[in-house]
């Protein structure tokens, strides 16, 4: 028994308590020791008092408070910044309250041991720490116990489970040091709460793991499950690293055809563009050599025109000098014609003056003649 004992006082020392523990309320009820040790989390105890008082006065009953909005309940506080945080702490505490006792006062710890055994089944917020403490309260200070208590114990070694509550205390009480039966209950309830879970206690985590009897070959097998798991992560992390060692040559390799396939293109390009250009050129060489060469025509087609029209002008400037020549030499000729029957004219009657004169002339001559041979004849 001394061994256990022994124990038992190692593994308290190992336990530190989260929060501290409260010094109980004069003139309080369970609920409001409760909230008060609730409070203790997050203010020193005078504010956490002050606070108890303070909504003690302003709510006529706990229910009310319960469905008030975390604003409003800060209304009531002088905690400056803390006063949200503390109003959600209480928000949270009278809910679990009311959850798990459908009532909203704790009064019932004092009496009826199921209700009690219900009640601290499941206190994820309130805790088994502080659910032990109010249980303490409860029986004026006797040492409460509870199946969490009993799993700790148990597990740790230093008791055997139970089903009898007669039994179990029986079997704690002679290990609790004398005058520890608070501190007792409040940090192995702590250790319930915090890592010795019912279905899954985190071993690897808990302060008493060296020293518990389950929770060693736990750790044990922890440890092997971390190696394995360690194991199969380097396993793991290993085919990860052949994937991306395979996956970055493959990348690599796409990378090197993607380049020198833009390179080919690019080339292809190049090549495309100074083929395109020599043929741009070489068209433009064309078009040139076309545009001079129907600039060439044109201008032999202007020069023909220009020298067909100058020798049409030429033509009909000959032809109008021919048409001008031909009326004048016509001129001429008329003239000439008209000289000529003038002429002819005057000829004749110059010839037929002279024939007149001639005939005038041999008439006067045969007158004289006559009158000479009339005379010849009268002289006879
Ligand atoms: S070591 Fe494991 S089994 Fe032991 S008390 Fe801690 S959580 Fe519970």
């Amino acid at each position: 028994m001394s061994k256990k004992t022994d124990l038992t006082t190692k593994l308290l020392a190992k336990i530190q308590p989260e929060h501290p523990l409260p010094e109980p309320l004069s003139e309080a009820n369970l609920l409001e020791q409760g909230l008060y040790a609730i409070l203790l989390r997050k203010l020193t105890p005078a504010q956490a008092k002050d606070t108890v008082v303070r909504l003690r006065n302003a709510y006529k009953d706990w229910n009310e408070l319960r469905i008030c909005q975390a604003q409003e309940i800060n209304g009531h506080l002088d905690l400056g910044s803390k006063g949200m945080a503390a109003a959600a702490d209480i928000r949270e505490y009278l809910q679990e309250v009311f959850q798990r006792s459908h009532g909203m006062e704790l009064e019932f710890l004092r009496d009826d041991v199921q209700g009690s055994q219900r009640f601290v089944s499941i206190l994820p917020f309130i805790g088994m720490g502080t659910a032990h403490y109010l249980l303490w309260l409860a029986s004026k200070g006797e040492l409460p116990v509870t199946p969490a208590l009993m799993r700790v114990l148990d597990r740790v070694g230093l008791v055997s489970r139970t089903a009898s509550p007669k039994k179990a205390r029986a079997a704690i009480e002679p290990i609790v040091p004398n005058g520890k039966e608070l501190e007792f209950a409040v940090r192995f309830g702590e250790v319930a709460s915090r890592w010795c879970d019912a279905r899954k206690p985190l071993c690897h985590q808990c302060v008493l793991v060296d020293d518990c009897k389950h929770g060693k070959k736990a750790f044990r097998d922890w440890k092997i499950a971390q190696e394995r798991l360690e194991q199969q992560r380097a396993r793991e992390a290993a085919r990860l690293a052949i994937l991306q060692k395979k996956e970055d040559e493959k990348r690599k390799k796409e990378e090197e055809k993607r380049k020198k396939r833009e390179a080919l293109e690019a080339d292809k390009r190049a090549k495309e563009a100074s083929r395109l250009a020599k043929i741009a050129e070489r068209k433009k060489a064309e078009d040139a050599a076309k545009a001079a060469k129907l600039k060439a025509v044109a201008d032999a087609k202007a020069k023909a025109e220009a020298e067909r029209v100058r020798k049409q002008k030429e033509l009909e400037q000959k032809k109008l000098a021919a048409l001008a020549e031909s009326k004048r030499l016509e001129e001429q000729r008329r003239k000439e014609a008209e000289r000529k029957k003038l002429e002819a004219k005057k000829a004749a009657e110059k010839k037929a003056a002279e024939a007149k004169k001639a005939a005038e002339k041999k008439a006067l001559e045969a007158k004289k003649k006559a009158e000479a041979a009339k005379k010849k004849a009268k002289k006879k």
